[in-house]
């Protein structure tokens, strides 16, 4: 049973304007945005419309205290057009995952990906035609009660808004590892998708850059050497035969990247673990020459190679000429997105107009 939705039209649409063969990430917006909001323990007022400021009072409490969530996700088009989601179910449970830890009320999955799929198909013109180009999809949560004094709020607003986007991070990538500033730890809220995880994670980022780094390696807050993320992706080492990535021990974003990697890797028979890292065993093998690849995934830049990193005043250089793994896996997922390589693990659902307009 499809749901109706209100829904008000451009003037006039942007499409025109935009170049996409130069597309700065996260400026241009497609015309239309979904929006739903949580009032009195219900969602109402669904309504698909022209992307425009929200009306905001001072007193909102997401400004204040922090309720505030999101999604990142992407659509691709085949090549006869269909605009296509990739793994969207995965998306809807951990918006609610996240919601759950930030005492914010869940969305029905069903409504979720019914506005994901509505808007994505209302707007697949935008969906740039080159490989590793996409439509970016953001969903987002944030508190609206006007209330100082910290609580839960009762009320809420879900939005989606989407964007076109070039390739991401073409460039190999430099990393800080350092045990001074920590982004998450168990027990907080570093599984979560929420606003404050980046807040936090900026000082240190300035830090890395002044030193000549792009991004942090983010270590364990408790022992101070065990490697969580890289940035805001998530991370793998090849060292000799082996690929491993931190295991998901609460303090660690689970990356539905990061699970697609794993799941080509280990179909097509690699070694492949889930454990703790040490950064020691990392710079011991940088030593010897068994570290071979060191790699971030995310759904933005689906996989990011490094060339370096720093711990404690020594660098350790990579040369990504010579990766196999990480290369093979961005191939891939690009390829499964693009239509030119067999979806063998049904991850692409086609996106659909599911709203009744009214
Ligand atoms: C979103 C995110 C990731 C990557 O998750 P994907 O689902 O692969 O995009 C990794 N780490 C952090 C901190 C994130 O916010």
């Amino acid at each position: 049973m499809s749901i109706k939705v209100k829904f008000s039209e451009v003037q006039q649409s942007n499409l025109s304007k935009v170049d996409f063969d130069n597309l700065p990430f996260g400026k241009t917006f497609t015309d239309y945005m979904f929006e739903i909001d949580y009032i009195s323990g219900e969602w109402v007022n669904p309504s698909v419309k022209p992307v425009q400021m929200l009306d905001i009072h001072p007193g909102n409490m997401a400004w204040h205290y922090g309720q505030s969530i999101f999604e990142g996700m992407k659509a691709t088009k085949s090549k006869d057009g269909v605009p296509l989601l990739f793994r969207p179910d995965l998306h809807a449970k951990r918006l609610n995952k996240s919601a759950r830890r930030m005492c914010m009320p869940e969305i029905p999955e069903q409504m979720f990906l019914d506005a994901v799929h509505t808007l994505v198909n209302l707007e697949r013109a935008w969906i740039p035609p080159h490989k590793g180009s996409a439509m970016y999809i953001r969903p987002f949560m944030f508190a609206t009660d006007n209330t100082i004094g910290v609580r839960a709020s009762d009320n809420y607003k879900f939005i989606i808004f989407t964007m076109p986007v070039g390739p991401y991070y073409n460039h190999p990538v430099s990393l800080w590892a350092q045990d001074e500033y920590f982004r998450a730890v168990v027990g907080g809220v570093g599984e979560a998708k929420t606003a404050g995880n980046y807040a936090a994670s900026l000082y240190p980022a300035a830090m890395a850059k002044k030193l000549g780094y792009d991004q942090v390696m983010w270590l364990d807050a408790v022992h101070k050497r065990y490697v969580q993320e890289v940035g805001t992706m998530n991370i793998f080492f090849v060292v000799d035969d082996e690929i491993c990535t931190p295991n998901l021990d609460g303090a660690i974003l689970a990356g539905i990247t990061r699970d697609s990697v794993l799941k080509i890797y280990r179909e097509k028979g690699y070694r492949v673990s889930e454990r703790p890292v040490d950064i020691h065993e990392i710079v011991d093998a940088a030593k010897s020459g068994s570290l071979k690849e060191i790699f971030g995934t995310g759904t933005a830049a689906v996989v990011a190679n490094v060339n370096k990193f720093m711990y404690k005043d020594e660098e350790f250089l990579l040369d990504p000429k010579n990766y196999n793994y990480s290369v093979e896996a961005k191939e891939i997922i690009n390829s499964i997105r693009e239509g030119s390589h067999e979806d063998t693990f049904n991850w692409l659902v086609p996106a659909e107009c599911k709203f009744e307009w009214i």
